[in-house]
């Protein structure tokens, strides 16, 4: 279920760690809930676009925590100092979208202009679709443009 309540306690991916490190303090709640909530409408606007039912779908992962952000590197072995802290999900300007069947991904780079059209930036498919693992392909959707300015970027 794409939604606001769904994008804050995304847990799906994570679940242990966000069990550990995912109590969500009121004060972030509220510094961040109105980008929350143009990140979820976003995302839910070019899912409909692109012929999707917003409530079929899931969040693997929308707000972190920088302690859930850490946590999700250190446990791919990255160190410390290499983590990218520049994520727009410490923000709640970014979401990624479950994609097992990589339908939402291929129709939204077939179409880069919806992302103009909505607001968004993805990115590229090379980074978020894994060959032959449908639990790690996901669609990585934000509402602030990368560095390069292209649509569809290159993390
Ligand atoms: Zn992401």
């Amino acid at each position: 279920m794409i939604s606001f309540r769904s994008y804050v306690t995304s847990g799906g991916k994570h679940p242990s760690l966000w069990k550990e490190f995912g109590e969500l303090p009121e004060d972030i709640l509220d510094l961040y809930s109105k980008n929350a909530r143009e990140t979820d409408s976003k995302i839910a606007l070019i899912l409909r676009r692109i012929g999707k039912d917003p409530s079929k779908e899931v969040y693997t992962s929308g707000w972190r925590s920088k302690a859930l952000h850490l946590a999700i590197y250190a446990a791919r072995g990255v160190p410390k100092d290499e983590i990218p802290m520049g994520s727009r999900h410490l923000t709640c300007q970014a979401g990624d979208v479950w994609d097992p069947d990589r339908s939402i991904g291929t129709a939204i780079q077939l179409q880069p202009e919806l992302l103009q059209e909505c607001g968004l930036w993805m990115e590229s498919l090379n980074a978020t679709h894994t060959a032959g693992d449908p639990h790690r392909c996901w669609v990585h959707l934000q509402t602030k443009p990368p560095k390069s300015g292209a649509l569809i970027f290159i993390p």
